[in-house]
This record gives C-alpha cells, sequence and structure tokens, in this order.
C-alpha cells in the first residue's frame, strides 16, 4: 500500500510517499518565512501554501497511491483548510480512501520508525507544542506539557524581538556561547511555563545584556526544565526508551542533555533524524498508514486535536 501525506498544520505545506514498509518514496516541503520581525499572520500561511500546493502535487503519479492522508490538527484552521482541501479534492478525484492524521502522533510515528524504538517516553517540542507523551492503554498520553507557550515559540519570539532570522531555534543554538544569567525555572508538577522566561529574557536584552549570554541561557533553562520533567516521567512508567521528536529535537545542547539522563538511568536515547524533525509530508502519510482502519472516519479539521483523543489502536 502506497500513501500519499499532506501537511499543512502551520509554516511548512508538505507532501510525502510513503509505502506499507515504512519506505519514503518522495518528500517535498516549502516552508514560509515571514519577513524580519513578523510573526506567522494565518492568512499568510494559506496564501503561502495555496501557491505552493499544486507544483509540488503535480511530481506525484497519483495512479501509485492507494490512500490519501492529510493533517486534520492541531494546527492553525487558515493553514490546514488548504491541506485539506486538495487531501479532499485528490481523493474524490481518483476515488482513493480520505485519511485524517493527528499531527502530533505523525511527529510520534515518524520517530520510532526511523529509530526503531518501540515503546518510549516522547519529548515532542516544536514551534507550536511541548508535550512529554507516552502510550498506556491504547492511546498517547499527556504526562506534561507547557502550560502556556510551546518551547520551540519561545525561541522563536526571542529571536524575532531581538531581530534575528525566523525560525529563531537554530539561531539561538549559534549564539548560544556565552555565561549564565539568572531566568526564571518553571516547573508545576508535570507542567511547564515558558512566558516568563521569554518576558525576563527579553527584558534583559533591553537592558543590554548580551545576547551569547542570553542564548546560552534561554538554552540552558528551558532543556533543563523539559530534561527534569522526562527524567520524571520515565522514573513514573518504568520506560526503557526516551524520543526526541519535533522541530526542536534539531538542538544539539537538548540532545546533549536528555542523553545525559537517559546514560544515567540506563534508558535507550532516540532522537528523531533532523530531517524528518521539522513539519513534512512523509510523517503524515506514515501514519496515515497506521490509522488507516481507524474507526474514527471523520475528516474534518480540528484545531485544537490532541493527541490523547487519538484511538492509537495500531501500537
Ligand atoms: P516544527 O514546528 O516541528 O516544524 O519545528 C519548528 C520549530 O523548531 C521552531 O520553533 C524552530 O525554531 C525550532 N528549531 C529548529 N531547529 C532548532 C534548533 N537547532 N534548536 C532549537 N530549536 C530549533
Ligand atoms: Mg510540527
Amino acid at each position: 500500500m502506497i500513501s500519499l501525506g499532506i501537511e499543512s498544520t502551520a509554516h511548512t505545506f508538505g507532501v510525502g510517499v510513503v509505502d506499507d514498509r515504512g519506505k519514503i518514496i518522495f518528500e517535498e516541503r516549502d516552508m514560509y518565512v515571514p519577513p524580519i520581525g513578523a510573526g506567522f499572520v494565518p492568512n499568510d500561511l494559506a496564501n503561502h501554501h495555496e501557491k505552493i500546493a499544486a507544483a509540488i502535487l503535480k511530481k506525484i503519479d497519483m495512479e501509485k497511491i492507494d490512500v490519501i492522508s492529510f493533517s486534520r490538527g492541531p494546527g492553525i484552521p487558515n493553514a490546514l483548510m488548504i491541506g485539506s482541501t486538495v487531501a479532499r479534492y485528490l481523493a474524490a478525484k481518483y476515488k482513493k480512501p480520505l485519511v485524517g492524521v493527528n499531527h502530533a502522533v505523525a511527529h510520534i510515528e515518524i520517530g520510532k520508525l526511523k529509530t526503531g524504538c518501540e515503546d518510549p517516553v516522547v519529548v515532542y517540542l516544536s514551534g507550536g507544542n511541548t508535550q512529554i507523551l507516552a502510550h498506556a492503554e491504547g492511546s498517547y498520553r499527556v504526562l506534561g506539557e507547557s502550560e502556556d507557550i510551546p518551547v520551540g515559540n519561545a525561541l522563536d519570539v526571542f529571536a524575532r524581538e531581538c531581530g534575528l532570522k525566523t525560525p529563531g531555534g537554530p539561531e539561538v543554538e549559534k549564539l548560544a556561547t556565552g555565561s549564565y544569567v539568572q531566568l526564571p525555572y518553571v516547573v508545576k508538577g508535570m507542567d511547564l511555563s515558558f512566558t516568563g522566561i521569554l518576558t525576563d529574557a527579553v527584558k534583559k536584552r533591553g537592558e543590554g545584556a548580551a545576547m551569547e549570554d542570553l542564548c546560552y541561557s534561554l538554552q540552558e533553562t528551558c532543556f533543563a526544565m523539559l530534561t527534569e520533567v522526562a527524567e520524571r516521567a520515565l522514573a513514573h512508567t518504568g520506560k526503557k526508551e526516551l524520543l526526541l521528536v519535533g522541530g526542536v529535537a534539531a538542538n544539539n545542547r537538548l540532545q546533549e542533555m536528555m542523553g545525559m539522563m537517559c546514560g544515567d538511568r540506563g534508558v535507550k536515547f532516540c532522537v528523531v533524524p533532523e530531517k524528518y524533525a521539522g513539519d513534512n509530508g512523509a510523517n503524515i502519510a506514515w501514519t496515515g498508514i497506521l490509522c488507516k482502519n481507524s474507526r474514527d472516519k471523520s475528516t474534518g479539521i480540528i484545531q485544537n486535536w490532541r493527541a490523547d483523543e487519538v484511538d492509537a489502536f495500531w501500537v
């Protein structure tokens, strides 16, 4: 079986083609980059996706496709609507089944496919999400999460406020060569908060703190918080694998911290390959194959669709 996957939850319009053994046959994406100093405006995302969709999709031989998968959410509605409409059109025109995929679950499943881990505690960190999850009793349970903005968003907004390029995470990583200045460390039980850290870092920049020190301290503080919660999740669940997924997983310092913690606990540490860390269509195509026989056949977009609402029957 061959699945076509369409990703359009936020900044990226992506298309992937994957077979039922997990072989990625095609993967292409285009990311919308806002002008320096600007954030993501929902309509600008939709306009971008609308313009790029046909150019990528016309490279696909539709006769070879058995199922059409697309991101139903969570995401920005204007952006989701483009992928959903395109997928719906292709399914109708070529008479193929349409499968709605949860974007968070797709980040997890591509991580499992690419690293070979089977039953991990998952640390899912991206521009739009920050969650620590593990599979239990039929679905991916959210054990801990951000109470406000995602960690990737904190890095992106800090970078934007300081005049760096978007996405900000890699820019912050490059500049993280200074020494530590105190920022608020906010862990509440299994949950985390990043807005106070962001506000304080931007304020300290206004007061003249060096970018190198602030970038370093942002990384140290946010990643230490996440490592603390991930460790507690491992302790609670007794799982023997940790899987890092989402765009922020590409960060070397984060990998180093999580890797050290796992080493100390005798836990296998896995990181999704950088190529599949950010949003793309292959994640969606693969997960479409896994959840094709789901009892839930509905395909409307869901802005706030949580991973724990998905019946992960295939796991
Ligand atoms: P996603 O939403 O999964 O596509 O991931 C995008 C997010 O990952 C953005 O917030 C980026 O700033 C962040 N990101 C990408 N590369 C890095 C990196 N090397 N370090 C930190 N964050 C990163
Ligand atoms: Mg994502």
